[in-house]
């Protein structure tokens, strides 16, 4: 029987853990690469923003049979450790099993409704299902008669995601309502300053283009309710909105609970150097469920594509040097660059941990669009591309 490298999730950490695992076993017909996900597709999650998220999903099962990767449908439920089985539901809801000798988590994250009535009242565009059914609500407000409520989104908190909706919201709501719509696009953040979490120079850039927009900040905004209204703040003031989005909350995926570890406040787990999981002899996390150091400054991997890619090439990397019993190749990524849509006032691109602004506006926004409608897409289906891109130790950003 094949020895089993078993990884859950076929996002930008999974499938790249599963290619980089691949690249090192090509000549072993002994050991068999397996990814468990829901669909075999990556979704561009980075774009889920945008309008027509429908369109924001490429197919890897040709990836995958050109690279010898096995791939099964289903979701993991459970994580037996101590007998090294995965249960899970396949597509038809039936329980099935999979053994595994190394296994790979990287079932990414998700958007927790955290505050009252979120769960029923609020918008996401955390995930493609999520994401759609905000683009169908939007879509559809033109049939709903002119109110203040109907012309307003609220979005909930002022992180990268929160920005680029809002920065993106007056051009769609104008498309949808028309050019006379008195629209109003609303940030709320409890931080007391715009873009608060971020460098100086980049915040103010967040600053011009969210006044150029017509973007409001509601700062000092601590949310007590959401509902079928709007949103209601814990000192008594009121915005009324049919469309509110939660953009904050997001946490590891739940999957991580299962494993004897420590885990961070996101609930990702802590990993070593080579992104095993400390304390767990065969298990490996990476990608959103990963808490891993990225150098030796003290930085950490952050929940984005960028640190998810290279977290799974190496993670592939490593699990299978592990089972071959070859030195891995410790993890660290030391280069941190942030490029982030400001809708139709371009784009910001800063570089470094301290997010100095080195583009904005046009120039900016070509490197946005190189991102992510080029560069996170997943390699040729063809076995030499693919495997020289998954190369843990290939130039990236
Ligand atoms: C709107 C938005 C904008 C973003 N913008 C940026 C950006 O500009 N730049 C950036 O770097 N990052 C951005 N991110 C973050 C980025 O998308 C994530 O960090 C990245 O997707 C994490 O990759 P991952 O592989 O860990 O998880 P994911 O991409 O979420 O993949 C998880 C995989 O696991 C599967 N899965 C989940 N549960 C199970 C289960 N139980 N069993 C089996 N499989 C399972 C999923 O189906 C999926 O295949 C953005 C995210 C969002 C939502």
């Amino acid at each position: 029987m094949k020895q089993q490298i078993l990884i859950l999730g076929a996002g930008f950490a999974g499938m790249w853990a599963a290619l980089s695992a691949a690249r090192l076993t090509d000549d072993r017909d002994d050991i068999e690469i397996t990814v468990l996900a829901p669909q075999p597709e990556l979704r561009i999650r980075p774009r889920f923003y945008e309008d027509g998220v429908q369109n924001f999903a490429a197919p890897l099962l040709p990836l995958f049979a050109a690279t010898g990767v096995k791939f099964i449908a289903g979701s993991a439920s459970e994580i037996d450790v101590a007998s090294k089985q995965v249960w899970y539901h396949t597509a038809q809801e039936q329980l099935a099993a999979l053994h595994y000798d190394r296994l790979v988590v990287a079932t990414g994250s998700q958007i927790n409704p955290i505050f009252p009535g979120a769960k029923e009242h609020a918008f996401d565009v955390d995930q493609l299902e999520s994401a759609a059914r905000f683009e169908q609500h939007l879509n559809q407000l033109a049939q709903q008669p002119e109110s203040i409520a109907r012309n307003t989104v609220v979005v909930c908190g002022g992180g990268f995601t929160g920005i680029e909706l809002a920065t993106e919201l007056p051009s769609r709501l104008r498309t949808i309502l028309g050019d006379g719509a008195s629209i109003r696009v609303v940030i709320a953040d409890r931080s007391p300053v715009v873009g608060g979490r971020y460098s100086e120079d980049l915040s103010d850039v967040i600053t011009q283009a969210s006044g150029e927009l017509g973007v409001e900040w509601k700062l000092n905004a601590e949310i007590a309710e959401i509902s079928e209204r709007g949103v209601k703040f814990k000192n008594g003031d009121f915005i009324e909105s049919n469309t509110v989005v939660m953009t904050m909350g997001v946490q590891a995926s739940p999957l991580t609970a299962q494993i004897p570890a420590t885990r961070d406040a996101q609930g990702r787990l802590h990993v070593d150097e080579n992104l095993k999981v400390v304390g767990q002899e065969d298990i490996y996390a990476t990608g959103d469920v990963a808490f891993a150091r990225t150098d030796d400054k003290g930085n950490t991997a952050l929940m984005t594509c960028q640190h998810a890619i290279m977290l799974g090439r190496f993670v592939g990397n490593n699990v299978a040097a592990d089972m071959l019993g070859v030195a891995p190749h410790p993890y660290r990524q030391v280069n941190y660059v942030t490029c982030l849509d400001l809708g139709g006032f371009g784009a910001v691109y800063t570089e470094g941990w301290d997010q100095v602004v080195k583009s904005t506006r046009a120039e900016a926004k070509k490197i946005k669009v190189a991102i992510t409608n080029e560069l996170i897409y997943p390699p040729k289906a063809e076995k030499e591309i693919a495997f020289a891109a998954a190369d843990p130790l290939a130039p990236f950003v």
